[in-house]
């Protein structure tokens, strides 16, 4: 039994999808030169002033509705002062008083329990400048600062501390990503900085309703190193705690490379920041009528999605995998709006069409299938017109060409033969060639019709209907 109980609590920074900074023009493209996008706003030099972009208060907003969140009345901006070579100004421009969005939540099932994740606030900030530090973050000799990412519009997402275990936060992020993703703000990805995580951690006798002194856990670049990095913090702290010692509150950075967490630097505490409003920034009061629309605006969610296509009768692993991703599930309502049967409809799109986007390193928008034609292809297979087998063959050009189904059966002249006058001939043909199986057959041995059928289908080229081929050489065989 285990004396202690993590406590977690998650800080997340996601940038948002505008084509310009949070205060200037600057453009937020990944991957331009170092220090290619700045100007005199961004870079903080005397005499310029910020203009505050609207885009990015509305993706705020919008982030904020689809954690379920309550809108400020009124949107204000504070400086947060401290000293650091990336931040330019000696101060960052984030929401301290007033956050766009409070008390929110997100719900997610963690080893099939339902969990409600408390959100405690969600606030736009700038970006600071990135250190490129030459050899490792510690003991660097060098650093270089690249101030393109200076002034690029983020949310922080504060959560509660309400997360029990490293996989219950790894979960979560999964889940928050797949809700932004499916809002539309943000690309959310953790390789390429635009979505980053800081975890909070503590632990606490079990059944303990204190919470116990935390670390912070920086530096975790993957779904997978924030579970690592915080199981190993829990371990750390718990080795502590276990030999009656005292958990010091600090920032850590975890190594990857080497699976530890080690000390940063001792926590920096709010009053630190000296934090006040920021005078050069007009407050916003966002009009009732605007959040009415974008809340409108907002995609059905993933959790009403998944309850929809749960009682469309398909397992929770199928349910997981579309709704998994927007564009995907997209696909599949888009293609059972024309073809009813829900589970056959998930195997192929899990299966075939999910495996040929892999392939070929595709999104779902880049398929030149539509949602249609694959409905139609699949209403071929229950008519008979073709084969699964040879229906794989055809979604596969389909997949490549963009053309119907109907067009490439034609072109590979794959119709399957059902027509039974042309399949009694063949029947018939294999039925004289094979006298020995024929005569198990009557002596017993029921199982022969499996060969003969195979033979058809040889002579066919696999076109035969297996069913109808069945049918036939049963009734002959019984009859002769
Ligand atoms: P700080 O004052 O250190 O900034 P906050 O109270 O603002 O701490 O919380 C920051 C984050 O840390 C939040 O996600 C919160 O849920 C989490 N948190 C707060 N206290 C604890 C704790 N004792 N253990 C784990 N997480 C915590
Ligand atoms: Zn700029
Ligand atoms: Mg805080």
């Amino acid at each position: 039994m285990k004396r202690f109980e993590p406590v977690i609590g998650l800080e997340v920074h996601v940038e948002l999808l505008t084509e310009t900074k949070l205060f200037c023009r600057c453009a937020t493209a990944f991957g331009a030169l170092p220090n290619e996008q700045v100007c005199e706003i961004c870079l903080g030099l005397p005499g310029h002033r910020p203009l505050l972009n609207k885009k990015a208060v509305e993706y705020a907003i919008r982030a904020a509705l689809a954690l379920n969140c309550e809108i400020a009345e009124q949107i204000d901006f504070d400086r947060k002062n401290y000293f650091y070579c990336d931040l330019p100004k000696g101060y960052q421009i984030s929401q301290f008083f007033n956050p766009t969005g409070t008390n929110g939540y997100v719900d997610m099932v963690v080893n099939g329990t339902a969990r409600r994740i408390r959100i405690r606030q969600i606030h736009m900030e700038e970006d600071v400048g990135k250190l490129v530090h030459q050899g490792e973050i510690m003991g660097s000799a060098t650093s270089r600062v690249d101030f393109n990412r200076a002034g690029i519009p983020l949310v922080e997402i504060v959560t509660q501390p309400d997360l029990r275990s490293a996989e219950e936060a790894r979960i979560f992020l999964q889940k928050l990503r797949t809700i932004l993703l499916y809002a539309g703000v943000s690309d959310c990805k953790m390789e390429e900085g635009s979505m980053r995580c800081d975890a909070n951690v503590s632990l606490r006798p079990v059944g303990s309703g204190m919470l116990g002194n935390k670390t912070e856990l920086k530096n975790m670049n993957s779904f997978r190193s924030v579970q690592r990095g915080i199981e190993h913090e829990i371990e750390r702290q718990e080795e502590i705690l276990e030999e009656g010692g005292h958990v010091i509150p600090e920032t850590r950075h975890f190594d990857e490379n080497r699976g530890l967490t080690r000390a940063m630097r001792s926590k920096f505490q709010a009053a630190d920041y000296r934090c006040f409003p920021d005078p050069n920034i007009i407050p916003v009061i966002p009009d009732k009528d605007w959040v009415a629309r974008i809340r409108e605006s907002l995609p059905e969610m993933p959790d009403s999605r998944t309850a929809r296509l749960t009682g469309l009768g398909l397992p929770p692993y199928d349910v997981e995998i579309i709704t998994s991703d927007r564009e995907l599930a997209d696909f599949y309502d888009a293609a059972c709006a024309s073809y009813r049967e829900a589970k056959t409809l998930s195997n192929w799109i899990m299966g075939e069409f999910v495996r040929l986007l892999n392939a070929g390193g595709m999104k779902v928008s880049e398929s030149r299938v539509t949602p249609g034609q694959l409905a139609a292809l699949l209403a071929l297979v229950d008519n008979g017109v073709i084969s699964g087998k040879s229906a794989k063959e055809v979604f596969e050009e389909m997949f490549a060409t963009g053309k119907d189904a109907e067009a490439v059966i034609t072109e590979k002249g794959l119709t399957q033969i059902s027509d039974s006058g042309e399949l009694e001939k063949i029947a018939n043909k294999v039925i004289a060639a094979n006298p020995a199986v024929v005569a198990d057959f009557k002596n017993g041995k029921t199982k022969a019709i499996g060969f003969l059928v195979g033979q058809v289908m040889k002579e066919t080229r696999g076109q035969a209907n297996p069913q109808v081929v069945n049918k036939i050489l049963a009734e002959k065989l019984n009859n002769c």
